[in-house]
């Protein structure tokens, strides 16, 4: 499948219905999925596939439009039903777990892609989902605000693993809560692969 077709067909999916201010809820802006999950293929990434946070499923999805094996995990039984049923328009079939990533636990390892919180609502909501992704992940795909790089190198330092790629991108939002003045505004953010050593 070509990026751009993939792009098109993840703009049709549903997004949050209710999204939750404390819990970070941002649908990924469908061409920043499309080029995450579509590098994640070029470097044979797409085995298993662990979707920390998976909201709507965007993310687990793509990759198992691509080939991967997708497990999505998110706190919110809301948006897991959203995502099940975009899931079922994409017919692919993925798992879906409603757990705190905190407690999430696998029995194999795979590659992590996931747009966590930014910690911007609740302090450390992000390092929850780096600290899991560096457990369960053999290579992670992260989103992360700017001036993430210092943190990120050091936790992946820590945990046995090296930056391969940073991608500097300015991420076109969508109005999702009513104190967001403009109908979409563009925020730059750090997206990182980060492999085991
Ligand atoms: N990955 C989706 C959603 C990103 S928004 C996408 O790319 O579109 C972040 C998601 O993390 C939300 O769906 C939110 O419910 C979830 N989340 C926040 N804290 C969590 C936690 N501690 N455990 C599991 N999921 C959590």
């Amino acid at each position: 499948m070509k990026k751009r077709k993939l792009e098109i067909f993840l703009e049709s999916l549903d997004g949050f219905k209710n999204p939750k201010i404390t819990l970070e809820q941002y649908v990924t802006p469908p061409p920043i999925a499309a080029e995450i999950v579509m590098n994640a293929y070029l470097n044979k990434d797409l085995n298993i596939v662990y979707d920390l946070g998976c909201g709507t499923g965007i993310l687990a999805i793509a990759s198992a439009l691509l080939g991967a094996y997708s497990v999505g995990v998110d706190v919110d039984k809301e948006a897991l039903i959203i995502a099940k049923r975009n899931s079922i328009k994409a017919e692919v079939e993925i798992e879906l777990i409603q757990n705190d990533v905190r407690f999430f636990e696998v029995s194999k390892r795979g590659t992590v892609i996931t747009n966590p919180p930014f910690g911007i609502q609740k302090r450390f909501a992000d390092r929850i989902f780096i600290e899991k992704a560096l457990e369960i992940g053999d290579v992670v795909y992260s989103i992360h605000s700017i001036e993430s790089e210092e943190f990120i190198t050091k936790r992946a330092r820590a945990k046995g693993f090296k930056i391969t790629h940073l991608w500097k991108v300015k991420m076109p939002l969508r109005k999702t809560y009513s104190f967001h003045e403009k109908p979409f505004k563009y925020i730059p953010v750090e997206i990182y692969r980060m492999e085991r050593i």
